[in-house]
């Protein structure tokens, strides 16, 4: 495939993903829209989209079909009618010679047909072999016209992707075929050649040939477990190296003043057992001589952001400042609310730095962080920026890592490379899949909710139905309480989904004149979300139309009910985030799905929340639903970053990978910290080396 001019050039995958998909002249501006549909973005994203499932389509050779079994056959086109059947379907039929005599290929009702399939013309079909009157016939399921020698469609093993209904299979497979053949080889192969040889493994450009377009399925086999151990060496030398740092890069801090205890006995509530034996791990880990790196798990509303408080507040008293970076500027400035008030009674200095801030105040607050007068700063990812400047940073927490991009990441551990490191995440994690995601790290759990909580009841309404929601809505807030309504998600255009979000808020103000109708999407500017949500939470708005803006963190307890629109359009994690919106007081939450969802897997999604109320049930649905072989269905849930890998069948390979990693570990240089750092992300935010 090399062009033997030029030499080509050779781009580790970090480097291919920085190379966009619509800059490449087979993809074009149009088609690079569909394929970011489809989460593929770079270079990068096109090689390692992988085929979900594959059909052996190869030509039979053989010469002997069976009827009643499918088959693949070429030969050349010597007649072609229309016929139609009783039931007044149109039939193609079309004779073609084959090198085992005669057949007769059928397509329904695709009369359009006739004007390709023409005489003298090679063809290639697949389907199902019938035993007709005059021979055999073949019921087309695909077909190719031209050399059978060229064929993408069929005779081969043929890769099935996932498609969209704007991006076909068979485009998007043509797309993928030509790609995979131009770019393959651009790629820099980063495995040890000694591991490769003493696990014959292919090289990694002819791999990834292979796993899109196989010639056997031994070949396929090779190349994906190529694809999977480099994977997963990578990911076990990443884990290794954070071992390495934690054990060698700490500070033991030790508090000169009881305030995290004091902010938690001045709450309004006892914690649960699971937040006490969590903030005990912390502490510990706080006060150990080595480097914290702890993922502190649980569901939405378990209550993890005392948690992340009190680990902040320990290491102010310890003489640290202490850093708390949310996914968007709504959580930050809530985060904010709920800390100012403890930590000025604590005589605390926390601060707000998020991308909306004036410059003055920016510029206020930057200076105060840079001098320690601040001890703790709350804010987005405008935390990264590199006019922030620490005087001693001693923790950075992280809330809802998986919401976070894939750039910024080791930009915060950089200005503090001993900083203790906690990542929050609601997204649950089956137990069974924790070690290997996370091997040897630390992982706290919250596995309760507070008492008293009556959980969330869940309904689902087709849309015709959708006056009973807001019925259900005027009695809600008739009884003084609170809803939110949330406006379909709309992926295509984030300016169409705030105009509907706008509309149905006027919609609803005309329909409830007696109550406040909030609006809040992700336009609008940082102090009049902060505005809205203020109202919100003063109760001055009753309902409060959002778009997915809402959907971490958000936390307003006398909010009952939330209405979700267009259901089809969520994920189900998502859908679960975003309910966990309600009940978060003493009174049961409710939410009302609205939709119509049309596949069975979008069923299926609103079947399993109607059904479970806890996370980690919804999380093992959603990995069923989707099947463990689909790999993106792990990714997308923000498991892992995992794309070859099926967490679940290479367990073995995972051991393998292990033992490798540990004789490599001494030999990672940069650009493979930086590989590794750019294909895990959310294994290594905030970490730095
Ligand atoms: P999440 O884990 O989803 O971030 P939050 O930290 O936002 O959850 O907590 C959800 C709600 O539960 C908040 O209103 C919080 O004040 C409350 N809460 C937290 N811990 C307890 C507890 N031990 N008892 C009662 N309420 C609690
Ligand atoms: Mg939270």
């Amino acid at each position: 495939m090399s062009r033997g001019t030029a030499t080509i050039k050779q781009l580790t995958a970090c480097q291919l993903g920085a190379v966009p998909a619509g800059g490449l002249p087979q993809v074009g501006e149009a088609r690079a829209k569909l394929l970011g549909k489809l989460g593929i973005g770079t270079l990068f994203d096109i090689l390692y989209y992988l085929p979900r499932r594959y059909e052996d389509r190869r030509i039979n050779q053989s010469g002997e079909l069976k009827p009643g079994e499918n088959a693949t056959v070429c030969g050349i086109i010597t007649r072609t009618e229309t016929t139609a059947t009783r039931r007044g379907l149109s039939v193609v039929r079309a004779e073609i010679r084959t090198g085992g005599g005669p057949l007769t290929a059928l397509w329904f009702n695709q009369p359009f047909l006739m004007r390709s399939l023409r005489r003298g013309l090679p063809v290639t079909v697949t389907g199902r072999i019938d035993g007709g009157l005059f021979g055999n016939e073949i019921t087309v399921a695909d077909y190719e016209i031209g050399n059978p020698e060229d064929t993408v469609h069929v005779g081969r093993i043929v890769p099935f992707y996932g498609a969209t209904e704007d991006l076909s299979q068979r485009t998007l497979r043509r797309l993928m075929y030509k790609l995979v053949k131009q770019y393959s080889c651009w790629t820099k192969d980063l495995l040890p050649a000694q591991v490769a040889v003493e696990l014959h493994l292919p090289p990694l450009a002819e791999s990834l040939r292979q796993v899109h377009f196989p010639s056997n399925f031994e070949a396929l086999a090779k190349a994906r477990e190529r694809l999977a151990f480099e994977e997963l060496f990578l990911f076990a030398l990443g884990l290794g190296k954070i071992q390495d740092t934690i054990q060698h890069r700490g500070v033991g801090r030790r508090p000169k003043s009881a305030l995290a205890e004091t902010f938690v006995r001045g709450l309004p509530f006892p914690l649960t057992p699971a937040q006490q034996r969590v903030l005990g791990e912390i502490r510990g880990d706080l006060a150990a001589p080595r480097r914290m790196y702890r993922l502190l798990q649980g569901d939405v509303g378990c209550g993890k952001t005392v948690v992340a408080l009190y680990a902040l507040l320990y290491a102010v008293a310890a003489g640290y400042q202490g850093a708390l970076m949310a996914p968007t500027e709504v959580l930050a400035e809530q985060h904010y609310l709920g800390l100012k008030g403890p930590a000025e009674r604590l005589g605390v200095q926390a601060a707000a730095l998020t991308g909306g801030d004036s410059k003055r105040h920016r510029e206020e607050t930057l200076e105060a962080l840079r001098n320690g007068q601040i001890d703790i700063v709350v804010g987005t990812h405008a935390l990264l920026d590199e006019g922030v400047v620490f005087d001693n940073l001693g923790l950075i927490v992280i809330d809802e890592q998986h919401r976070f991009g894939v750039r910024q990441r080791d930009i915060l551990q950089s200005k503090a490379p001993q900083a203790d490191v906690l990542v929050m995440t609601a997204t649950p994690i089956p137990r069974s899949l924790t070690l290997t995601l996370y091997g040897d790290l630390d992982l706290s759990v919250i596995d309760q909710l507070p008492p008293g909580r009556q959980g969330v009841k869940t309904y689902f309404l087709p849309d015709r139905e959708k006056q009973r929601a807001y019925r259900f809505l005027r009695q809600e807030l008739d009884a003084g309480r609170q809803a939110y309504v949330v406006c379909p998600l709309i992926e295509e255009s984030e300016k169409l989904e705030v105009e509907a979000a706008a509309n149905r808020a006027s919609e609803l103000q005309e329909e409830f004149p007696e109550y406040n109708v909030g609006l809040l999407h992700g336009r609008l500017k940082m102090e009049e979300k902060a505005r809205v949500m203020e109202e919100f939470r003063a109760g001055d708005i009753n309902i409060l139309v959002a778009t997915t803006v809402i959907e971490v963190g958000v936390d307003v307890a006398n909010a009952s009910l939330m209405i979700v629109e267009g259901v089809e359009r969520f994920g189900l994690s998502q859908l679960h985030q975003l309910r966990g919106r309600v009940g978060r007081g003493k009174d049961a939450g409710y939410c009302i799905l609205i939709g119509n969802p049309q596949t069975d897997e979008a069923r299926d999604r609103v079947k399993t929340l109607v059904k479970h109320q806890d996370g980690f049930q919804v999380a093992e649905r959603d990995l069923a639903i989707r099947g463990p072989g689909e790999l993106m269905g792990v990714r997308q849930h923000g498991l892992s970053d995992f794309r070859v890998v099926d967490i679940f069948k290479d367990a073995s390979l995972m051991e393998t990978s292990r033992s490798y990693a540990a004789r490599y570990l001494g030999h990672v240089n940069d650009t493979i910290m930086q590989e590794i750092g750019f294909r895990f992300p959310s294994l290594i935010y905030g970490f730095k080396f």
